[in-house]
């Protein structure tokens, strides 16, 4: 019966509920799992669109990029099907009384001046974490100096040079190159 499509569909003659067989394999999904469907044959599609336009030009793909386009097919759905339902998520938590207070807080304000003063906020942002970053190098610096005054030094007897304990045990003292042995 399936192949004669169904009039419901919008795909045949059929005006039936079901394709014809007992319980509700057939029955039409609901909107969200239609739409889930489509994105992910779409995404396969542009993948299998790509392997044959690669065949008619005599490429091969290799096995791990086809594994890799079609990890980034799932992706892309798996992203695009989040992206779909997120916005939907939001439009519904969008109640009348939430859309108020935000037009309550953009009250008297055009479009384009909340825009201009979002730019003002993120450039002073940007001004803020540049010279937070001058900061915490000045810091660090001070610190490093505080660390190196805090080193015990040795001085090695046999060039006479002043070094950290660590590099005094692997290149002075007794491994010292002038230390004759
Ligand atoms: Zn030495």
């Amino acid at each position: 019966m399936a192949k004669y499509g169904r009039k419901d569909l919008g795909t045949g003659i059929l005006h039936n509920h079901t394709d014809g067989g007992e319980g509700t394999a057939g029955y039409t999904l609901n909107e969200k799992q239609r739409k889930v469907r489509s994105i992910i044959s779409k995404n396969q599609s542009a993948v299998t669109r790509a392997k044959i336009s690669a065949t008619l030009k005599g490429r091969k793909f290799s096995k791990s990029t086809l594994i890799k386009m079609k990890r980034s097919a799932v992706i892309r759905s798996a992203s695009e099907i989040y992206r779909t339902m997120m916005s939907k998520a939001k439009k519904a938590s969008m109640t009348t009384e939430v859309k108020k207070k935000i037009s309550l807080g953009l009250k008297g304000k055009t479009k384009s001046e909340t825009h201009r003063e979002h730019l003002r906020e993120a450039w002073k942002f940007r001004l803020r974490g540049e010279k937070r970053n001058e900061e915490s190098k000045k810091h660090s610096k001070v610190a490093q100096q505080n660390y190196w005054s805090t080193v015990t030094r040795f001085q090695c007897p046999h060039c006479g040079k002043t070094v950290v304990e660590r590099f005094y045990y692997k290149w002075h003292g007794e491994n010292c190159k002038k230390n004759v042995r």
